[in-house]
């Protein structure tokens, strides 16, 4: 994950914190009211606000120092929901005739949870909440008796149960459809960055890749790009000779003999029609004639059933990127180079004379 998709969920956290944080706030003003009628211990509200105050400020700094991504699950879900658990639960103990009220909020976490966890977590918080509900009311009637109706609180406890049951089942769900929607938003990400023949990376992720490239070299975070522009010799006389369809397919090999023909840290894509674009990392202007060279003689040595063995070609013009050139001058002069190869005679490599102040030697041609 990059620095900034970690930034961006960390940021998605800490909404997400604020927003439960917000529902404290909203039960401790219900619970100061109940105090003033009368329902709870007028001192209760003031010290339960302290205690909500000082675990959500302790949620607070482990979230905004990045302690959290420490965890296993980073966004804490499921401790920040059996936290407010308990919180709630302090309140229905002490409600006594407004336990109904203060049961209203049990299910509260459940919502947020939704957000965040699967169907097993869901039925897991939810099971703490009716078991916690269960131990309060069962502590209390062997305890204090006169606070509780045992009758009263047995139909408390289903309708608890029914309404919990029923957000884990919904909660459950819905974190089904967010992983489907997950699924399908990367698959149409990858479908947006490929080319649908060939499955390489189409021009559109050429050129996102590009500009990236060029803004790291700018800020001297690489060595820089060679930019190699592939093109098929006489490919029109494929198409007409043996048909269309064997045209894409001498395009999906040609495209499986680049990605074998190249190393992983260096990229390839179908530029267009029978057009292909290598990225190498700048290391020297031989080195990536070689790989040029090497590129050429591996597509020459393809035997293609379909045509027949008849051997295919391609010729590439190379030009490495200037510091300060804008990404379409270098797409300009590689074009340039592999027309001046198309002129040599195909199935050649022709590299444009460098720009920067790197060029000390004369462009690298056979
Ligand atoms: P040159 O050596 O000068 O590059 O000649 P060429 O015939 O390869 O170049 P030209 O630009 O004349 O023809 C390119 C052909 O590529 C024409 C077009 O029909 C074909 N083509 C483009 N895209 C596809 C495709 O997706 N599938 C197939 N089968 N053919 C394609
Ligand atoms: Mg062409
Ligand atoms: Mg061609």
């Amino acid at each position: 994950m990059t620095i900034a998709e970690t930034g961006a969920k960390q940021a998605l956290r800490m909404r997400r914190f604020l927003m439960a944080a917000t529902t404290y706030v909203v039960c401790a003003a219900l619970a100061q009211a109940s105090a003033w009628l009368g329902y709870l211990p007028s001192s209760l509200p003031a010290y339960w606000l302290i205690g909500a105050t000082a675990v959500n400020a302790a949620f607070f700094v482990m979230l905004r120092s990045g302690w959290n991504l420490r965890l296993q699950d980073p966004s804490m879900t499921e401790i920040q929901l059996i936290v407010s658990l308990v919180a709630a639960m302090v309140l229905i103990s002490q409600a006594d005739e407004a336990r109904g009220a203060f049961l209203m909020f049990l299910p509260v976490p459940l919502l947020f949870g939704v957000l965040r966890l699967n169907f097993r977590q869901m039925a897991r918080v939810g099971i703490i909440g009716i078991a916690g509900y269960a131990g309060v009311i069962a502590v209390m009637a062997s305890m204090q008796p006169e606070r509780v109706q045992v009758t009263l609180e047995m139909i408390n406890l289903m309708a608890l149960a029914t309404v919990m049951i029923f957000v884990s089942l919904m909660g459950g769900y819905i974190s089904k459809v967010r992983a489907d929607l997950a699924l399908a938003v990367a698959k149409i990400g990858e479908l947006a960055q490929r080319d649908s023949l060939t499955g390489l990376f189409n021009r559109r992720d050429l050129m996102q890749r590009l500009e990236v490239e060029n803004a790291r070299y700018e800020r001297q975070l690489c060595r820089g790009i060679t930019l190699c522009m592939i093109d098929l010799d006489h490919f029109k006389q494929i198409n007409d000779t043996f048909g269309h369809p064997v045209g894409d397919e001498v395009l999906v090999l040609v495209g499986k003999c680049l990605g074998n023909s190249i190393r992983t840290m260096d990229y390839v894509a179908r530029y267009g029609g029978e057009e292909f674009v290598v990225l190498l990392d700048a290391d020297s202007d031989e080195l990536a004639f070689a790989a040029c060279e090497r590129i050429r003689a591996k597509i020459g040595q393809l035997r293609i059933p379909a045509l027949q063995e008849r051997p295919i070609s391609v010729s590439i013009g190379v030009a490495y990127l200037a510091k300060g050139e804008s990404t379409s001058s270098l797409i300009e002069r590689a074009d340039e180079a592999l027309y001046l190869a198309k002129a040599q005679g195909r199935n050649c490599v022709w590299a444009a004379p460098r720009l920067d102040a790197l060029a000390d030697t004369a462009p690298y041609c056979p």
